[in-house]
């Protein structure tokens, strides 16, 4: 077994699929050869730094992710209650308004007919106290004049 057999099982070891019969042997060689025990100690860092990179990675990935999501929840609740109101809504609140004053309006007219119904009876009224007032005083000036009868009294006499 030569030392290029040696780095394959260094490599093997250090993913951990390395036999365990086989890891007795492998310390062994790497005790008596320093070339071996440079090459692990190299592939041990080499991986050991991978790890550290994915670590680091899949982290950043992970708070990525979260910060992704909280924004676009942030987002969503902000887009909620920032939302710019719908053109219907304007158009909605136009129509409303001019209904309401359209029938303001309206209630007004009848008001005011009323008041003139109600002008339009009392003059009628007025006229026709008038007209008995009239015809009272006709009345009484086509009466014949009431003659006065001066009092017979034996008082005096
Ligand atoms: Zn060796």
């Amino acid at each position: 077994m030569n030392c290029d057999d040696i780095k394959l099982m260094i490599s093997e070891y250090l993913d951990g699929e390395l036999v365990k019969e086989k890891e007795a042997f492998l310390f062994t060689h790497l005790s008596a050869c320093g070339d071996c025990r440079e090459e692990f100690k190299i592939q041990n860092s080499i991986q050991h730094q991978t790890k550290i990179n994915q670590r680091e990675v899949s982290d950043r990935f992970e708070k990525k992710l979260f910060s992704t999501i909280e924004n676009r929840n942030k987002t969503f609740a902000h887009r909620w209650i920032t939302k710019p109101t719908p053109v219907y809504i304007n158009y909605l609140l136009g129509i409303i308004v001019i209904a309401i004053t359209l029938f303001s309006f309206l209630q007004t007219a009848s008001l005011r007919n009323e008041l003139y119904a109600f002008q339009m009876r009392y003059e009628n009224s007025l006229q026709q106290i008038n007209y008995q007032a009239m015809q009272m005083y006709n009345m009484m000036n086509s009466l014949p004049a009431v003659e006065i009868q001066p009092i017979k009294t034996s008082v005096i006499n």
